[in-house]
């Protein structure tokens, strides 16, 4: 953000001094047209081959040096211009990194026998997810890509969130009521009742909005009262007798449903993948939000990477770091590092899979060992270290 704003400087900068220029220029070409012009018509007042006087052959030199003056200021304005609007270039290289390819030396690995299918599997998978399964079936076809996931439970999913960003809730509404039970501690369900209610309200009159609120909301009143209640509020403007002003703006979203739905889209892509243990991204796209995120971290560990110290201590696949990518950009751990030493797994302390599913360093399983007893710092279930598993990451 601050390169961008860096660059902007700069280009404000070149802007104003061509708009200043523009109009400096305008007003000097002007002022030498009208001298010309008034000159001009004086002479053609004249009867022909009248010779000039000498006072007009005065005025005549004088205009030309004048002329001349203007013409040569107006080229040494233009030079100055043009240096800054090459500064502005200059700018945009100092305050961008155009190499970034220096950071993944390996890029062309891609191309490799073993790697070009898995990430032609990739593509295609994710051309699946995005629901453009005519793309990935072209893709398979001409490529001759082994993909296990055509139509996938993915791409069904797809379809119900784009019917939702489209105020159809129906489709996601099958599917999750279909699912009751693994909902019953997830708002997904109301949320799309609430929306098919709204929806009714909109299209069928407040009365069938209120039958279908009975039938379908009523057992979430105690989870979500207050949602319910604004609703119930909201619904008076669906009505004939709806107020001159419009709804407050914590209201004014409930009337409208497309921005109900694109809510409602969201929520049910994370839940149902949640639900179906899927990744809410596609391999493709986790990868490439996780990298485009540690780009600019990954360049500046690389320029100081070329120190001997640090060089001894790089592996070469894994980096000598976390990198944090914020809450959208999901967990990418380069390693397993311990949660409880805060150290990186190695093949002399690997991590360890508990008895109650939880995961930590084999030193940290040694300290917290109390003979044949252990207790679990995190669910805290008794166990015997014997129970622990190690795990290897392929
Ligand atoms: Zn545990």
């Amino acid at each position: 953000m601050d390169s961008c704003l860096g660059v902007e400087q700069d280009l404000d900068k070149a802007t104003s001094k061509f708009t200043a220029l523009n109009d400096h220029s305008n007003k000097i070409l002007g002022e030498v047209i009208n001298q010309v012009e008034d000159l001009r018509k004086e002479i053609s007042q004249q009867p022909p081959d009248t010779p000039l006087t000498q006072n007009q052959v005065d005025i005549i030199h004088e205009l030309a040096s004048s002329v001349k003056q203007s013409v040569f200021q107006l080229s040494t304005d233009h030079r100055e211009l043009h240096a800054t609007v090459s500064r502005v270039g200059k700018s945009i290289d100092r305050h961008f990194i155009a190499d970034y390819a220096a950071v993944a030396p390996k890029a062309e690995s891609f191309c490799s026998d073993t790697n070009r299918p898995i990430m032609e599997q990739a593509i295609a998978q994710h051309l699946y997810r995005q629901d453009l399964e005519d793309v990935g079936d072209s893709l398979v076809g001409e490529a001759r890509v082994g993909v296990s996931e055509r139509g996938s439970t993915f791409a069904q999913l797809q379809r119900c969130a784009a019917a939702l960003a489209a105020a159809d809730p129906a489709p996601a509404l099958a599917w999750a009521a279909s699912r009751e039970h693994d909902l019953t501690h997830s708002p997904l369900l109301f949320t799309l009742h609430r929306m098919q209610m709204m929806k009714l309200a909109r299209e069928e009159g407040v009365s069938a909005a209120i039958s279908y609120a009975r039938a379908y909301l009523s057992q979430h009143v105690s989870r979500h009262e207050r949602a319910l209640r604004a609703c119930m509020g909201v619904l008076v403007w669906c009505t004939q007798a709806a107020p001159p002003a419009p709804p407050p703006p914590e209201y004014a979203h409930l009337l409208d449903l497309k921005a109900l739905g694109a809510e409602a889209g969201e929520l049910f892509l994370r839940e149902a993948c949640s639900l179906l243990r899927l990744a809410p991204h596609s391999p493709l796209a986790g990868a490439v939000l996780a990298g485009a995120r540690v780009l600019p971290a990954l360049h500046d560990i690389r320029a100081k990477m070329s120190h001997p110290h640090v060089l001894a201590a790089w592996a070469d696949d894994e980096l000598p770091l976390e990198v944090e990518l914020g809450e959208e950009g999901g967990g990418y751990h380069s390693v397993f590092a311990c949660p409880i030493l805060r150290q990186q797994a190695s093949d002399h302390n690997p991590p360890m899979r508990l008895l109650c599913g939880h995961v930590i360093s084999r030193d940290a399983l040694n300290k917290l060992a109390m003979g044949l007893k252990l207790k679990c710092p995190y669910c805290p279930m008794e166990q015997s270290p014997s129970e622990a598993r190690q795990i290897y990451f392929s």
